[in-house]
């Protein structure tokens, strides 16, 4: 009994293998059978890896992303890649990366400029998937070669096989339709070729197929939850069993919807969604595997076995055969071995476990089901001994911390006035033109800078020499922010690798692995902080930086800090205290970096919150508990200033329209925004009533090598005045400008420097 499988396994490599052999591909260094060399070796690894498993999943291996796969397996690619004539691969990545036309004439209906997929949050993750396009016409159409490739290539491994898709109801719910129509009209075309699809693997022997449908954890309306009913009707025939997958969160209302659809057995996440297990049994016909998601896929920490166990016993005692095992979603969350770590101290080390460790627990819980606990008795009493280590541990809890955390009064968070009030007080003191310049807060970061660091990380240079060559960048901005007019400036964020990892590396509480890294897209990655602690702040982190920037010019310079909201949800998080808790911490040392800012005389702080929308749960109906804390958390951080200092924000692309109340709640003085793409529309969430603070909308497309004409910045400033009040208008870039070069950078903002003084004298 308890048969243990796994969801999907991490495709970039423990070293991120994959990662480096797309790069020299994409540029042209090696070949594709190098290419696809590479990515069969990963899988024959991570096959073997999981090896110890009932059945191990196949197809979850990607080249660049797992939905624009199933895309080209249904013969869905945009329009403007069709008639392609050069290598599938190469076709794929173009949807994925886009490409600027090179000849263009010539090759304009083949190989000229395509524009990327658009790219967006899979579902409550930092993973980002190339969105499905549909129109009315959209037709579909069965190629499972890259499958069947896979598949053949499992099982002379000698591998049990079970293919992994992406289910039509979440594959439709999650594209988006160009020209407006119903998506779920293609429904009735879509499902032959699912049916196909099936009948092709049952035709290879295959027995079971695991479908996802995460759509099932999000609220939904009639239409889709009848898509539902209409779909597994339809694939019922079908000769394979289906195990419809479901996770990050909790079926709730969806509940009897997805236990009486008519397949052979249903994953869910029994993390996120363990109140949803005990019903589900109940409802679950007699006949119906139920696969529990014991083992966080989303999270970097040890299981406590003992409370699974406990807690997994009599529901094994009643499902029997029937129950399966599993991580609670896709291992494509997690780091992939602990043990590539070298540097972690063992103490924090005995408390983690990456997807190999993971899969580990796994297996000791499945014997323990099958043999009794007398089987895994030594490995039982080292988990909870290392969990009593963390549980016990002063490095965790911090009772100052603590405490500190419980005198939180509602007062901390308020200004001490309006908005109205402070912004005569903070113009006498700062004496800004109208249509004041300023940018986000980062410079190039040059490979001076990027030198710099790694010789004093490794230790070719001493302190010293390390803070004059970032003080050398500081000045070197400055200047240039002189020269080009800016009125208020930045100091550049040279010594910052980045925004998150600069400032956990400075508080108690964090920690930072070597080789953590977790795909976000293609062959991008992150290496998330991670937060084990409570959060302290032993010194200040940014003021010696920001004074010595200030010390360089009579212009005010703004204080630039990442907020308590962002460093939280880029972060892998404590699992022994709600998310809340954390960020309330690192709202009060937050709010300590501020009020040492402000005493060292800095007048504009800018406090990024980036990632707020990020955090924002799966569920509507669970947006205003969060968004209550992450507000209240950027409050304490920010609020704690005299009027006279003029607080910052800054968010990039985001819609802001169903938060803005939430975004006005914060009350900082100054908001800027990523709009430039959106022409200004982004705007319209801001209007008088909903948004009274100054507003920066963004006129310079940081993600683009291209520079905006002073008539284009002007055209944009003035179609965002007839949104918000010119007095309340700011003039900025998108976002920061760390990753241009200064020769796109200067004349960009020369002419953004142009228009703002176009804009005075026409005003
Ligand atoms: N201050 C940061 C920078 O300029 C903001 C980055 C961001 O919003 N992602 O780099
Ligand atoms: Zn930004």
């Amino acid at each position: 009994m308890a048969l243990t499988h796994n969801l999907g396994f991490p495709r970039i490599g423990a070293k991120r293998e994959l990662k480096f052999a797309l790069e020299s591909y994409w540029k042209g260094e090696s070949s594709r059978d190098e290419l696809k060399a590479t990515g069969a070796s990963l899988r024959q690894r991570h096959w073997n890896d999981q090896a110890g498993l009932d059945l191990v999943p196949v197809g979850d291996f990607s080249f660049y992303d797992q939905i624009l796969d199933t895309s080209f397996m249904l013969g869905n690619l945009p329009e403007r890649v069709q008639g392609f004539h050069g290598d599938v691969l190469d076709n794929y990545f173009r949807v994925a990366r886009g490409r600027s036309a090179q000849s263009a004439e010539e090759h304009a209906d083949c190989c000229g400029g395509v524009a990327a997929g658009e790219m967006t949050k899979w579902f409550d993750t930092n993973y980002h998937y190339i969105v499905p396009e549909f129109t009315a016409a959209t037709e579909f159409r069965l190629d499972a070669s890259r499958l069947l490739e896979q598949l053949a290539e499992a099982r002379a491994q000698g591998v049990r096989t079970k293919p992994v898709i992406v289910g039509p109801v979440t594959y439709l719910a999650i594209g988006k339709a160009k020209d407006d129509s119903d998506r779920l009209a293609l429904l009735p075309r879509l499902l032959p070729v699912y049916a196909e699809l099936l009948e092709t693997l049952a035709a290879q022997g295959i027995e079971w197929v695991q479908i996802d449908e995460p759509i099932l954890v999000t609220e939904l309306d009639a239409d889709w939850q009848h898509a539902f009913t209409t779909a597994y009707h339809q694939l019922k025939s079908c000769r394979v069993k289906l195990l419809l997958a479901t996770y990050f969160g909790q079926l709730a209302e969806n509940l009897y919807l997805a236990a009486n659809l008519p397949v052979a057995g249903l994953h869910v996440d029994a993390i996120n969604g363990r109140d949803d297990v005990l019903p589900l049994i109940g409802l679950l016909p007699s006949h119906k595997v139920l696969s529990l998601g014991v083992i966080n896929g989303r999270n970097i920490w040890k299981t406590d076995l003992t409370a699974v166990l406990d807690w997994l016993e009599p529901i094994a005692e009643r499902l029997g055969e029937r129950l399966w095992l599993a991580p609670s979603c896709s291992l494509l969350h997690v780091p992939v071995d602990l043990a590539s770590e070298q540097k972690l101290d063992p103490e924090l080390k005995s408390w983690l476990a990456f997807a190999l460790q993971k899969l580990d627990e796994l297996k000791v819980l499945a014997t323990a089901l099958r043999e009794g606990r007398a089987a895994v008795a030594g490995e039982l009493a080292a988990n909870k001994a290392d969990l009593d280590a963390r549980r016990a541990s002063p490095r965790v809890h911090n009772p100052k911390v603590r405490s500190a955390v419980a005198c939180i009064v509602p007062h901390l968070g308020m200004r001490e006035s309006s908005y109205a009030r402070r912004t005569p007080k903070q113009a006498a003191l700062l004496k800004l033109p109208k249509f004041p310049t300023t940018t986000i807060g980062s410079f190039p970061q040059t490979a001076e800078i990027r030198q710099a660091r790694a010789d004093y990380k490794a230790g070719r240079i001493g302190a010293t020499a390390y803070r004059q060559a970032m003080q050398a960048e500081i000045e070197r901005s400055v200047r240039e922010q002189e020269k080009l007019g800016l009125d208020v400036l930045v100091h550049g964020e040279a010594e910052r690798n980045d925004m998150v990892e600069y400032f956990g590396e400075q508080l108690d509480g964090y920690a930072f692995s070597q080789f953590g890294w977790v795909q976000s897209y293609g062959s991008r990655c992150v290496k998330p902080p991670i937060l084990f602690g409570d959060i302290s702040r032993p010194r200040p982190m940014t003021v010696e930086w920001i004074t010595y920037a200030q010390s360089l010019t009579g212009k005010p310079m703004k204080g630039m800090l990442t907020g308590p909201v962002t460093i939280l949800n880029w972060s892998f998080v404590r699992d022994d205290q709600p998310r809340s808790e954390s960020c309330k911490q690192l709202a009060l040392a937050i709010r300590e970096e501020v009020l040492d800012l402000e005493k060292a005389g800095v007048r504009v702080i800018q406090i990024d919150e980036a990632a707020l929308r990020e955090g924002l749960p799966l569920r509507r109906a669970q947006w205003k508990e969060y968004l209550d804390w992450a507000i209240e958390c950027f409050r304490i951080a920010a609020n704690g200033v005299r009027d006279e200092t003029q607080i910052h924000t800054h968010m990039c692309y985001s819609e802001f329209n169903d938060i803005i109340e939430a975004i006005a709640g914060m009350d900082a003085d100054v908001i800027t925004i990523e709009t430039s793409r959106s022409d200004m529309e982004l705007l319209d969430a801001f209007d008088d009533f909903k948004y009274p603070n100054e507003i920066g909308p963004g006129v310079y497309d940081i993600h683009s090598p291209n520079i905006p004409s002073t008539a284009h910045i002007v055209d944009l400033m003035k179609k965002a005045a007839e949104r918000i009040p010119a007095e309340r208008l700011w003039v900025n870039p998108d976002c920061g400008l760390k990753t241009r070069q200064w020769g796109e950078v200067i004349p960009a903002l020369a002419n953004m420097v142009e228009a703002a003084k176009t804009l005075r004298t026409a005003a």
